[in-house]
């Protein structure tokens, strides 16, 4: 049945996901840097501009991953403040604690092992909520957004990070050449894996553009939703508000 094809799907996706985290963890930092050639750090710095981070907040950096958030976060809001790095693999979770014990941010960094689509913290919880690349992994992703809206704290904000549709067509073109061949090719050559970077490729060209992503934050209950297309649309910041 139609249901029961979704179902399986659905499962393979999961452990899918979860193969493609435990094998790139170790070298994930250093791909990343090589494959955006450095630009994810300003990607990630827009984002931390954008989100109005004060003193003594409480922030989420759900899918954090290897911690790139978390560890600006952790600086600005100091230790009056907390920071909870929350990612479903446990691989790329201890990558991240021990990059950001290695920088000294220990006193208001806290790590939890959870799945975006049911969060395990109670309502109303966090000032900020950041997912950096991470809500195209997940598999049931309104369900994702229900959740962040749940524990976000009313007048609290919301950050999608995420790959987007570039805007114009000579770049789009460009890009499906370096993330369909190019891409695959260096995962092989640096990681010794070709088929989690072509995993990479193939979910950034599924993910939903702009409008469709701003459209699900509404549907979710959010507020205010705008978008800010960064490098010409590769990668997109969606903002929301809890109301
Ligand atoms: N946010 C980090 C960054 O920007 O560098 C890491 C991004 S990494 C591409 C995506 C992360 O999403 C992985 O660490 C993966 O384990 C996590 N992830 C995938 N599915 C998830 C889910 N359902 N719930 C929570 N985290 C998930």
């Amino acid at each position: 049945t139609h249901f029961g094809f979704k179902t399986v799907a659905a499962e393979e996706k999961v452990s899918m996901v979860a193969g493609v985290f435990h094998s790139v963890a170790a070298k994930y930092d250093v791909m990343n840097d090589l494959m955006s050639m450095g630009i994810h750090r300003l990607w990630k710095r827009f984002t931390i501009d954008c989100s109005g981070v004060r003193p003594g907040q409480k922030v989420l950096d759900l899918a954090g991953g290897t911690g790139d958030l978390t560890a600006l976060f952790s600086r600005r809001v100091g230790p009056t403040g907390q920071v909870v790095l929350a990612d479903i693999n446990e691989s790329m979770l201890n990558v991240g604690k021990d990059k950001l014990r290695d920088l000294g941010l220990v006193n208001n960094i806290s790590y939890v092992q959870a799945n975006a689509e049911a969060l395990p913290f109670a309502d109303n919880s966090f000032d900020i909520i950041t997912i950096a690349f991470g809500l195209r992994n997940v598999t049931d992703k309104d369900a994702a957004l229900r959740s962040m809206f749940r524990v976000l704290k009313p007048g609290g904000r919301l950050l999608v990070l995420e790959f987007s549709k570039p805007t114009q067509e000579w770049l789009s073109k460009v890009y499906d050449v370096y993330s369909f061949k190019l891409l695959p090719a260096i995962g092989q050559l640096v990681a010794n894996d070709r088929e989690s970077y072509q995993y990479l490729a193939e979910s950034i060209r599924m993910h939903p553009d702009q409008a469709t992503l701003q459209q699900m934050m509404d549907t979710a209950g959010f507020a205010q939703t705008s978008y800010h297309n960064l490098t010409g649309g590769i990668v997109a910041l969606h903002r929301g508000y809890k109301f």
